[in-house]
């Protein structure tokens, strides 16, 4: 026997598992369609050159890189956006705005594996491309909690921030770029000590530390009240002022859609990813702690990346914790019963029959098992009624002669001689 294992923070999905995730992909391209999203597919593997550009250094030093057979330095890729703001800047370049993509597919981190946690995730990503407004901002906001309605997941709760704040708070803090991701990802950590003591060495004014520490404790479920508490927390920063401006906006908007978005505002959220330059967010269901997606404003993207300058706002879905929140939840999934109808030949002479008929019904779209262990009547019924089938088509020497089956239906145990042209409608009626 093989003692053949999945390599660490990797997983199988066994067919229950995969026929949901499929089944969650599937809802993600909906929604694509339903908000005008056309779906882009890019490779897993991309130069790193591409991928570390503006990861952030939390995604950088967890990518899998490694040289291909021609000496490239490549990498599979640890998120989307970069990916496809590649395709943006180069073949798409003169398109019209706005555009709006779509991707759906793998991607691949070194974090440390836990419950949520893996090596290789599914992500449905959204970008929409050209706009600077916040309608657009307000947009994939909406779009998420459409997916999360959509697998059966009622109560979802948005955290929402906006890191043009600190942004301009440490440019003004004239703190070079570097220092200010690296202080930015502690507080994506959540290590706010760690964040003001880099501040500290980095030699910026009281001022800055006293506002950083205040911007940190401001956050909670009256948005307009935190909001309203940024802005003075933040008052003598005028670039600053504009990005809380921004953030009201765009929580405006959300409550004229009218969609019942739960919002927790937070002024001292930070994300890893380096490239956001506004509005950032998470979602979040009850009793599940971790993210089921985030994103943000990344305006400045595309043009480091040789593109036209190209404002943007985009979000990444995790599939995996989403159907994790659907499991705890028992959410229901509409998985397609396995089989739904199972074609058993009464006798050995007609097994091709059996196959013909088999073919009619896959021709006509329904979706079919056959019964090839050769079992006697009584025994594959009893299988096919384990699977979760709803019929079955008993393929019998007898009924052959008129060029009839019979069809049974298994759930309410009655049965019919039907025609084998009409055999398809017959499942319907
Ligand atoms: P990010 O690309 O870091 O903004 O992450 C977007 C979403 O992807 C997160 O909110 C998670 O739902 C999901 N995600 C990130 N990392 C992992 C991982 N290692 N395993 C499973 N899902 C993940």
């Amino acid at each position: 026997m093989s003692g053949f294992k999945t390599v660490r923070g990797m997983r199988d999905f066994l067919p229950e598992e995969a026929s949901l995730m499929k089944s969650i992909e599937s809802k993600a391209r909906d929604v694509a369609n339903n908000y005008g999203y056309k779906e882009l597919i890019t490779p897993v593997v991309e130069s790193h050159e591409l991928l570390a550009a503006k990861a952030g250094e939390e995604v950088r030093s967890r990518m899998f890189v490694f040289k291909d057979l021609g000496g490239r330095d490549v990498a599979l890729r640890p998120e989307f956006t970069a990916s496809v703001a590649r395709v943006v800047a180069t073949t798409l370049r003169n398109e019209p705005k706005p555009f709006r993509l779509f991707s759906v597919g793998t991607i691949y981190r070194y974090d440390e594996p836990q419950r949520g946690r893996y090596r290789e995730f599914w992500q449905s990503n959204y970008e929409l491309m050209g706009s600077v407004r916040p309608e657009a901002d307000v947009e994939l906001i909406l779009l998420t909690q459409s997916l999360i309605n959509s697998v059966g997941l009622k109560d979802c709760a948005f955290k929402i921030g906006h890191v043009g704040i600190l942004r301009a708070i440490f440019a003004e803090e004239k703190l070079v770029e570097r220092t200010q991701s690296t202080v930015m990802q502690l507080m994506d950590k959540k290590l706010y000590d760690d964040a003001i003591n880099l501040l500290k060495k980095a030699k910026v004014s009281d001022k800055c530390l006293e506002t950083v520490k205040q911007l940190t404790g401001l956050k909670g479920t009256d948005a307009f009240g935190i909001i309203e508490n940024i802005r003075k927390t933040v008052e003598s920063y005028i670039s600053a002022a504009v990005a809380v401006k921004n953030l009201f906006e765009i929580l405006r908007l959300i409550l004229e859609s009218r969609s019942n978005v739960e919002i927790m505002v937070d002024a001292g959220f930070a994300r890893g990813l380096e490239y956001y330059t506004g509005m950032i967010f998470e979602i979040y269901v009850p009793d599940l702690g971790i993210a089921l997606g985030g994103g943000g404003r990344y305006d400045r993207l595309i043009e480091l990346f040789g593109g036209q300058p190209t404002p943007a706002v985009g979000v990444a879905h995790g599939l995996d914790r989403i159907m994790l929140a659907m499991q705890d939840k028992k959410a229901p999934a509409e998985m397609k019963p396995c089989g739904k109808v199972v074609v058993v030949p009464a006798s050995e002479g007609v097994a091709g029959d059996s196959l013909r008929v088999a073919k009619i019904l896959r021709d006509a779209g329904v979706p079919v098992e056959l019964e090839v262990m050769g079992r006697k009547m009584a025994k594959a019924l009893e299988d096919a009624d384990r699977r979760g089938a709803a019929f079955a088509v008993i393929i019998g020497e007898k009924e052959l002669k008129e060029e009839s089956v019979v069809l049974r239906n298994l759930r309410k145990r009655e049965q019919k001689v039907v025609q084998i042209v009409r055999i398809a409608d017959a499942l319907s009626e």
